[in-house]
């Protein structure tokens, strides 16, 4: 076993993982170091081939591929430490960590760590729908790397479950891949497309005669070899029907990749299902920081190169001054909200990255009543008007100052 040793180690070579490590180099960190379980770093990206990436970080926009290909490009031209194809596995010590990689296992001891393992979607199995097990069977990232890079064939008719923004991802590479849509399944009381992706609903799956099932899921598959079709279960009405296809394409759902996060031990927040940070990106534990998708989910990529880059100051001030919050208050959820990040708040609290906290509803909504309260106290309250679930939502964080450090935890209620 080799062992090495640097400053700082991303664990990560996505939008997040790359965003940090260039804007370490930029604040004057050296001893930087990527580690990245594929053969390329890009993350995600290297195989969304829909354009909709970097307006926020790099301000243009870019194709999934080609943006990937940009950070690519700054890092190699920063001459960042990176190591691909190389996984971390295990833990050896509080910032200790064992690397498996082709030349065998590597242990990095690093002053501090970077998580920014991303989120992958949940696949058949874990969403437990019965049937047999034939081929034909997708997530979006796996029918992307099937398409994009593999070159292969997908099938003649496509039933996709979900109807979020990644769904009409999946819906798009199908329709590319000479696929046609039968169906999107949502258990939600309707689609969570809202403008201006409802156009591209319409292009690509209303004018199509591709259906929306809603609220309904995929409850069975049969096919021997390959698919041959799903029964539709109705929630409303309990009635079932069967939809002849060879694909199915289970999209969205997200869950975030913590399995570097559960080893070592961090607080893990049950509704976001990430690492619980608070407004400088820092975990429970010290040393310790986690940004991007992680956190709670898929959001756009320039989201999370944004958390990336915030998450580099707090590591950059950590290094400098050794100091790590002690004090630290979670944030709870209650009522119709479904998570909020950052879900922490401690002393040295700073505005969390785009100066807002992200936070999401469980349903379909009118009018919600927003409050922030600690203890008896009201730190905020506002109305809000048309929330749908799968929509990241934007809470200002200008209560923060109102927040006792010492006091109870904080609770965000929508009712
Ligand atoms: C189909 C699809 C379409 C999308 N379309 C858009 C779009 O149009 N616009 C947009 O802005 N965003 C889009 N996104 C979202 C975007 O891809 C993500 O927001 C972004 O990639 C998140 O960056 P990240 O760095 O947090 O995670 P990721 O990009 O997932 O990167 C995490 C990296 O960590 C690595 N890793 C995980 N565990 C380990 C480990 N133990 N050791 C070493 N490495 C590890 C992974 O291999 C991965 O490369 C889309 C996503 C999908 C799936």
């Amino acid at each position: 076993m080799h062992s090495e040793r640097c400053d700082v180690l991303i664990i990560g070579g996505g939008p997040a993982g790359l965003a940090a490590a260039l804007e370490l180099k930029r604040l004057g960190v050296t001893g930087v170091t990527v580690v990245e379980r594929e053969r390329e770093i890009g993350g995600l990206p290297r195989l969304c081939y829909n354009t909709g990436f970097g307006l926020r970080d790099l301000h243009w926009l870019h194709s999934g591929p080609s943006y990937a290909l940009d950070y690519r490009r700054r890092v190699e031209s920063a001459q960042i430490d990176v190591h691909a194809a190389t996984t971390a596995t295990e833990w050896q010590g509080p910032t200790t960590l064992t690397l498996t990689s082709p030349r065998g296992l590597t242990t990095i001891q690093a002053r501090t760590i970077l998580l920014a393992t991303g989120c992958r979607e949940r696949p058949r199995a874990a969403r437990l729908v019965p049937g047999d097990r034939p081929q034909g069977i997708f997530t979006t990232g796996s029918l992307q790397r099937f398409v994009h890079q593999y070159g292969q064939q997908i099938g003649q008719r496509a039933v996709v479950a979900g109807a979020e923004l990644v769904s009409l991802s999946a819906t798009m590479t199908l329709i590319n891949a000479g696929t046609p849509v039968a169906a999107l399944v949502t258990e939600h009381a309707s689609h969570q497309f809202y403008f201006p992706y409802s156009l591209l609903k319409w292009w690509l799956a209303d004018r199509r005669g591709s259906r929306l099932c809603a609220p309904a899921r995929v409850s069975r598959i049969d096919g021997q070899r390959r698919v041959e079709a799903v029964e539709i279960t109705h929630l409303d009405t309990g009635q079932t029907e069967t939809v002849a296809c060879d694909t199915v394409v289970f999209t969205g759902d997200w869950i975030p990749e913590n399995e570097v996060a559960r080893m070592a031990g961090l607080d893990i927040d049950p509704h976001t299902r990430g690492p619980r940070v608070d407004g400088s990106l820092h975990t429970s534990q010290m040393g310790v920081f986690a940004a991007g998708n992680l956190l709670r989910g898929a959001e756009t990529a320039d989201v999370a190169a944004l958390e990336g880059r915030h998450a580099a100051h707090g590591i950059a001030a950590f290094l400098a001054q050794g100091k790590w919050p002690q004090q630290r208050i979670p944030i709870h959820v209650e009522g119709r909200v479904a998570w909020i990040s950052p879900n922490t708040l401690s002393w040295d609290e700073r505005p969390p990255s785009l100066r807002h906290f992200l936070w999401r509803v469980d349903g379909f909504y009118r009018t919600l009543q927003l409050s922030i309260v600690q203890g008896e106290r009201l730190l905020y309250q506002r109305s809000r008007h048309y929330l749908m679930p799968n929509r990241t939502l934007y809470l200002e964080a200008d209560w923060l100052s109102q927040v006792d450090p010492l006091g109870e935890p904080v609770r965000l209620i929508a009712r």
